[in-house]
């Protein structure tokens, strides 16, 4: 039985290379029923990798997961990563190709993870404006409970429950501007126990095995449990547009973007 796989973007989100052991590596066609659920996107030819540690974040919490590349130690990477998936016990699947199919790895070896930078930094800015948003919406409107998060590119936003107008529009974006401007730091912290602080949209991410949890604080304001990758201050976000508000069976959705986007 491969053992779970020690996620250390979790402790530090800046890394974007990473030696480490391969664990299993193997056809998507050889994964378990299960395990093929998670490659439902993934080309049937294309193989899955764990390793003993990842740099790579796995989709989850409403972040879409990284990219990147692998390869043997000093030489340029061989396996292209395409999606990474984590396992109901906790295991990342590296799913994606060989750039050359006569290249494979073996169990026990040392390898280098490189994980796409701009790609990470954009997720990682539209995962931290959610925060934003959030914060905002707390700070304005305590009494609207926040039910779903979404930071996927063009999708993003937050929903509440009750009615929000085009009104409220510019408010939100007034104070989202505001926490910008301000430069607030992104505290990560983990509390021992399993801490009910909240539903935070990465928290069963965010849920260690140990059965710590991983709180997410923007400059101390708020404490939200969350897996996901962030910047370090709100500022790095860029700017966060507020672009619409809509409403539908009593829920109001907060569509967010930020600015630049990946491209920068
Ligand atoms: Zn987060």
């Amino acid at each position: 039985m491969v053992p779970r796989t020690e996620a250390v973007y979790l402790d530090d989100a800046t890394l974007r290379t990473l030696t480490t052991e391969v664990l299993s590596f193997q056809s998507i066609t050889s994964l378990s029923e299960e395990e093929k659920g998670l490659a439902k996107n993934v080309p049937a030819e294309d193989n899955a990798i764990t390793m003993r540690q990842t740099i790579f974040y796995a989709q989850g919490g409403g972040q879409p997961s990284d990219t990147g590349a692998i390869g043997p130690v000093d030489q340029d990477p061989t396996f292209e990563v395409s999606a990474v998936r984590k396992t109901p016990d906790g295991r990342f699947l590296h799913f994606g190709k060989f750039l050359d199919v006569t290249s494979s790895f073996v169990v026990g070896q040392s390898v280098v993870q490189k994980v796409d930078d701009s790609k990470r930094n954009y997720h990682s800015r539209l995962h931290t404006a959610g925060h934003i948003v959030g914060l905002a919406m707390q700070l304005l409107m305590p009494e609207k409970k926040k039910v779903k998060a979404n930071h996927f590119p063009r999708e993003a936003s937050m929903e509440y429950e009750g009615l929000l107008y085009n009104e409220h529009k510019p408010v939100i974006q007034e104070k989202v501007d505001e926490l910008v401007r301000l430069d607030l730091p992104i505290l990560i912290s983990w509390l021992q126990g399993g801490a009910r602080v909240g539903d935070g949209e990465g928290a069963e991410e965010g849920r260690s095995h140990d059965g710590r949890t991983r709180i997410a604080s923007i400059g101390g304001l708020d404490h939200n449990p969350c897996g996901g990758t962030h910047v370090a201050r709100t500022s790095l976000v860029g700017s966060v547009v507020i672009r619409k508000i809509s409403r539908q069976k009593g829920i109001s959705r907060v569509s967010y973007d930020v600015s630049p986007g990946i491209e920068a």
